[in-house]
């Protein structure tokens, strides 16, 4: 429906003479959590913040359906505006127990329905029996738990979380995304997942919006974004990409690694594509091994095909450095750049 969907256009923000969110769109749908990814100070929490009303627009506008809740001109104070926020760290109020921490924004409602509340979103964030202990007495996982149910509590429009794993140490981080990400499913509510990893944000995404220098680079689902990259700063985003010059000729492209269709006119180019896409193949081009590093579970091997590198992910132990092997690139996974 329409009329529960958050709408931001162009949303814009300075800071002086610079530009930390740039024109902004995005629109968050009940039962969707859109990712936003992007590096350290490309404007995420500023947005955040304008979403929230925490930070005033200096331009664009945000509806719920056909409802303005904030423009230039006339802004709903946050608290008007029921969308929740969870942060990085400390989230939760030390001096409240966890179930007085989730009723917090739950004031003003008979007291019955507010422990029946509380008791049920602790239950749905698994720390059903977790309610009289003080924030200090859970884990980073357990606190940032209780830091969603608070804020799903009151039913928001949208909840936006600003990096909510970054936090925690690597073994945690995963369980703890499974669960934010259970929850913020079974609760339906418009979610708006703030992060500067790539996996994090792959993981959880229905949409995914990448974000660089207070503008909007790509938006699209995981996989389009992914292997269909907007542009090299796109790509860059989610994982390492290969960059590889060619001679295009009558829509085709001659490199190294083959010929690949390209539309476009004649002359020099760069295709684009990720390491994957480069195979083991008896039928496919000469290369030599430069190098190999050891990963865990691939190993990364460094080509020479012709005057071109190119790196391959293979099974460990299987290739060395000097060995000849036979490469093909999948013409379909290759895109052009420029
Ligand atoms: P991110 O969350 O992606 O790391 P931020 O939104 O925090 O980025 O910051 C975006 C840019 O805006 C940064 O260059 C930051 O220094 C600047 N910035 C953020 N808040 C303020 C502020 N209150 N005053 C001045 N500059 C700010
Ligand atoms: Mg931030």
């Amino acid at each position: 429906m329409i009329t529960e969907i958050l709408i931001c256009s162009r949303l814009t923000r300075r800071f002086g003479k610079r530009l930390a969110v740039d024109g902004v769109s995005l629109t968050l749908a009940p039962g969707r959590i859109t990712a936003l990814l992007g590096p350290s100070g490309c404007g995420k929490s500023t947005l955040l913040r304008l979403i929230a009303g925490l930070e005033p627009l200096d331009d664009g506008e945000i509806l719920y359906g056909e409802t303005l809740i904030a423009s230039p001109a006339e802004a709903l104070p946050p608290e008007r505006r029921r969308i929740g926020l969870v942060f990085q760290d400390h989230a939760l109020f030390p001096h409240l127990s966890v179930r007085d921490n989730v009723a917090f924004g739950l004031a003003g409602r008979p007291r019955a329905e507010r422990h029946e509340i509380t008791a049920r979103w602790l239950t749905r964030v698994g720390l059903g029996d977790r309610g009289r202990d003080w924030p200090h007495q859970l884990s980073g996982g357990q606190q940032q738990r209780v830091a969603l149910a608070r804020a799903l509590a009151p039913a928001p429009r949208a909840v936006l979380l600003d990096e909510p794993f970054s936090s925690l140490d690597a073994h945690l981080r995963g369980e703890v995304r499974q669960d934010i990400a259970g929850a913020l499913r079974d609760a339906g509510t418009a979610a708006l997942v703030v992060t500067h990893d790539a996996r994090d944000a792959m993981l959880m995404a229905d949409d995914l919006i990448l974000m660089d220098r207070g503008q909007v680079l790509q938006a699209g689902s995981p996989e389009a974004c992914y292997a269909r990259p907007a542009s090299l700063d796109a790509a860059r985003l989610l994982g390492d990409i290969e960059v590889i010059a060619g001679e295009r000729r009558d829509g085709r492209v001659e490199t190294p690694l083959g010929r690949f269709e390209a539309r476009g006119s004649n002359g020099a180019c760069r295709l684009m594509f990720r390491p994957e896409a480069l195979r083991l193949d008896p039928q496919g081009v000469e290369a030599q091994v430069t190098a190999v590093a050891y990963g865990g579970a691939a190993s990364e091997v460094r080509l020479k095909v012709g005057e071109a590198g190119a790196t391959l992910i293979a099974a460990p132990g299987r290739l060395t450095v000097g060995e000849t092997v036979r490469v093909r690139l999948d013409p379909a996974a290759v895109r052009l750049l420029d």
